[in-house]
């Protein structure tokens, strides 16, 4: 079996439909993530196979619950759950956060040689550029992937979000997570909506749901570490 056929099958078994030309683009992208993994040291995960299931399927499991047309991703690092999202609903206008200049690089072509239109690539830390009201309660969505504990989390993703918008955070196994987040969702103005489950190969993946119903007070993000060191 050819590998176009192979990938499209690994799509599909995730029950995720996918054209010739988005295949093209995971096909490139996975291309140059491992070009670029080399100088940049991006991802330890690099076979194929792996590289679809683990990145590109994990980041589109809760496709299909997303709404809105505006998302900021934080701490994107090689793209994800960010640009396979972009590929598959090109109708996102999407904005990526990302704290080293080197991942940023990188993101930056893959838009360019993807033709992705409406993205924008910024090189920051989300507790500075969240007092920019350039960015901030801007969103209709934010999303992040591995980026911190969801308790830390929030308050890096909350001030970006809009009211009526939704902070997605993607996670494991989300349980401990959500008890001990449940302080920051209420500080910043959220409300936890839901929580989804699916299975990846027998893992666990976890949407948190958090919708925005206040705005936040703009004492947040703290700074200085505080998101991390002392969470709310
Ligand atoms: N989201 C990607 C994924 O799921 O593969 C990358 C995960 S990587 C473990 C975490 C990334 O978040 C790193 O690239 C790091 O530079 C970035 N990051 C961590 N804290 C950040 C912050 N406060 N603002 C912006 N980026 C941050």
């Amino acid at each position: 079996m050819c590998y176009t056929l192979i990938m499209k099958k690994i799509f599909e078994k995730f029950n995720i439909e996918i054209s010739e030309k988005q295949l093209e683009s995971f096909d490139k992208y996975y291309r140059l993530l491992i070009e670029y993994n080399e100088k940049f040291n991006i991802t330890a995960i690099t076979e194929k196979e792996e590289v679809y299931v683990k990145h590109f399927v994990d980041s589109l499991l809760f496709v299909d619950m997303l709404n809105g047309e505006n998302l900021i991703d934080i701490g994107s690092g090689g793209g994800f759950p960010a640009l396979p999202i972009k590929i598959m609903r090109d109708d996102i206008k999407l904005t990526m956060l990302e704290a080293t200049g080197k991942k940023c690089e990188f993101l930056k072509v893959v838009v360019s040689e993807l033709g992705l239109k409406d993205v924008t690539v910024i090189n920051g830390r989300a507790e500075d550029l969240a007092k920019d009201e350039k960015y901030r309660e801007q969103f209709d969505m934010c999303s992040a992937r591995a980026v911190a504990r969801l308790n830390t989390l929030c308050e890096y993703c909350m001030p970006f979000v809009k009211v009526n918008g939704k902070f997605i955070a993607f996670k494991g196994q989300a349980g401990e997570e959500l008890e001990e987040a449940k302080n920051a969702i209420k500080v910043l103005g959220g409300n936890l909506s839901s929580v989804y489950e699916r299975s990846l190969d027998g893992a666990k993946r976890s949407l948190v749901e958090i919708e925005k119903i206040a705005n936040t007070d703009i004492k947040y993000p703290r700074g200085n570490g505080k998101e991390k060191k002392c969470p709310l």
